[in-house]
C-alpha cells in the first residue's frame, strides 16, 4: 500500500525530471529500495512491503539518546555511555560520537522521510555528496510511525546548533579554530567515513590522513593519505570522499 502511494507521489512530483530519472526512481520505489539501510538503522525494521516499522527495543535507545542530549550530554559522551553499558550498534560494533550525531539529526525518527538527501554527481561514481538542490529530492512528512515527537526532534536540532556555536567560541569570547584550513572536515576517508586531518610529515611535506587511523591505528581503519599539493586547485567546497587510485604502481 505504502509503495503504491509513494509511486504515485513520485509520478505527481517529478514532472520536471527527465523521463530517464523518473523511470529509475519509480523502479526504485517499486523494488522497495527506498535508500535506507535498515540493517544499520537503529530504531526501525523493514516489513515485507519495505515500510519502516518501529523496533520497540531499539526505539528505547533512540529515545534515551534524544532525552540525554537535551540534558547537554554530547555525542561522544553518549557513545561512551552506551559502550560502557555494553550496548552494541546495529552492526555489532562500538558506538562512536559521529554515529550518534547522525542519528540525532535524522528526520526519520520524527516520522518524516527525506529521499535523495545525498546524491552521486554524474560521472563521479565514487563520490557521494549532500544534496543541496543539485538534484530533485522529496520530503515526505508523516511517512511512518515516529519514535520521537517533532517537538523533541526540533529541540535537539536547536541544542546541536547551540553546542556547535559554544564549541567554536573560546572562554575569552574569541573564535576558536581560526586557523582551520579550508579543507578541514571536507575530505572523507573512503574506508571508514571519517574526516581526513592535515598533518605535516617528513621534509615539511603536508598530507591529509584518515583521522581514525591517526587516533586508533590500523585496527580502526586501513588508512588513506593524500598530498596537500595534489589538492591544490581542485576547489573542494563540499564534503568529498577521497578515492584511492593506483598510479605508477603505488
Ligand atoms: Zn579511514
Amino acid at each position: 500500500m505504502m509503495l503504491a502511494v509513494l509511486a504515485s507521489f513520485a509520478q505527481e512530483e517529478s514532472r520536471s525530471m527527465s523521463e530517464n530519472n523518473k523511470w529509475s526512481i519509480k523502479k526504485k520505489f517499486e523494488r522497495g529500495e527506498v535508500m535506507i539501510n535498515t540493517t544499520c538503522f537503529c530504531g526501525y525494521d523493514k516489513n515485507e512491503y519495505g515500510d519502516l516499522v518501529v523496533n520497540r527495543k531499539e526505539a528505547e535507545i533512540v529515545r534515551l539518546l534524544f532525552d540525554l542530549y537535551l540534558m547537554n550530554i554530547g555525542c561522544s559522551r553518549l557513545s561512551d555511555l552506551l559502550n560502557y553499558f555494553g550496548v552494541k550498534t546495529m552492526t555489532g560494533s562500538e558506538w562512536e560520537g559521529g554515529t550518534i550525531g547522525g542519528m540525532l539529526s535524522n528526520e526519520k525518527y520524527k516520522g518524516d522521510f527525506h529521499l535523495q538527501k545525498y546524491y552521486t554527481p554524474p560521472m563521479r561514481r565514487n563520490v557521494t555528496r549532500r544534496n543541496r538542490g543539485e538534484v530533485q529530492s522529496y520530503y515526505i512528512s508523516e511517512n511512518h510511525e515516529p519514535i520521537v515527537s517533532p517537538e523533541l526532534w526540533g529541540q535537539v536540532q536547536e541544542m546541536r546548533e547551540y553546542r556547535k556555536k559554544e564549541r567554536n567560541i573560546g572562554q575569552d569570547g574569541t573564535k576558536k579554530f581560526q586557523n582551520r584550513y579550508p579543507l578541514s572536515g571536507k575530505l572523507i576517508c573512503p574506508f571508514c567515513g571519517k574526516t581526513l586531518r592535515r598533518r605535516q610529515v617528513y621534509n615539511k611535506k603536508i598530507q591529509w590522513l584518515c583521522s581514525a587511523y591517526i587516533k586508533k591505528g590500523k585496527k580502526a581503519c586501513r588508512g588513506i593519505r593524500i598530498d596537500d599539493a595534489a589538492l591544490v586547485g581542485l576547489n573542494i567546497t563540499e564534503q568529498t570522499v577521497v578515492e584511492e587510485v593506483v598510479q605508477n604502481g603505488k
